[in-house]
């Protein structure tokens, strides 16, 4: 028996498809750019934190003899956002669930897509999973992170500092009559 050695940056999908293909691996989070792109500064993804990711391959039989080629795909990973009430890191899962069918060319995609509910793909003759995954994990992302509870107050802003702090207005112009006084 002979082990296909499976490269999530190049899958043939026909031949995935065709082969029913089953594959699950890990992705460094470091290198989805436009995904470490949405993490806190402080909270980048470290060397060793992965993406975790499942792929399965379908051909479906349908009517007419045809069959249809279908890519289910989940993925998970942890992202440190920037929570939208403290602006501090917030860790997040964000996981995806998704199922593609891959149609003949651009065109047909978009025609059927635009009537389906499930995603319509071209077949390309390499398929970038990765760049799937990270489309789908940015598509989960929440739309406004934050801590159930945060860990910090805000800080208030440099004007609202304790009322004791600043010179009385009212005193202020008193000294200013004053003086404008003559003795
Ligand atoms: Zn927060």
């Amino acid at each position: 028996m002979t082990v296909r050695v499976f490269d999530p940056l190049c899958v043939d999908m026909a031949t995935f498809a065709k082969e029913a293909g089953e594959t699950a691996g890990t992705w460094p989070l470091a290198a989805l750019d436009r995904l470490c792109g949405e993490a806190h500064i402080d909270a980048k993804p470290a060397t060793g934190e992965q993406v975790e990711w499942r792929a399965t391959g379908e051909s479906r039989a349908c009517r007419g003899g045809e069959t249809q080629i279908w890519l289910h795909l989940e993925c998970r990973a942890r992202l440190g956002l920037v929570c939208q009430r403290c602006l501090q890191p917030v860790d997040t899962a964000v996981d995806a669930q998704r199922s593609f069918q891959f149609v003949a060319n651009e065109a047909l995609a978009a025609e059927i897509d635009a009537g389906s509910e499930e995603d319509v793909l071209a077949l390309s003759r390499t398929l970038n999973l990765i760049e799937l995954i990270e489309d789908e994990l940015l598509l989960a992302l929440p739309l406004v992170p934050r801590h159930a509870t945060c860990p910090q107050p805000l800080k208030p802003p440099d004007n609202t500092e304790p009322f004791e702090e600043r010179a009385n207005p009212f005193a202020v112009l008193g000294e200013l009559k004053q003086k404008s006084l003559p003795n």
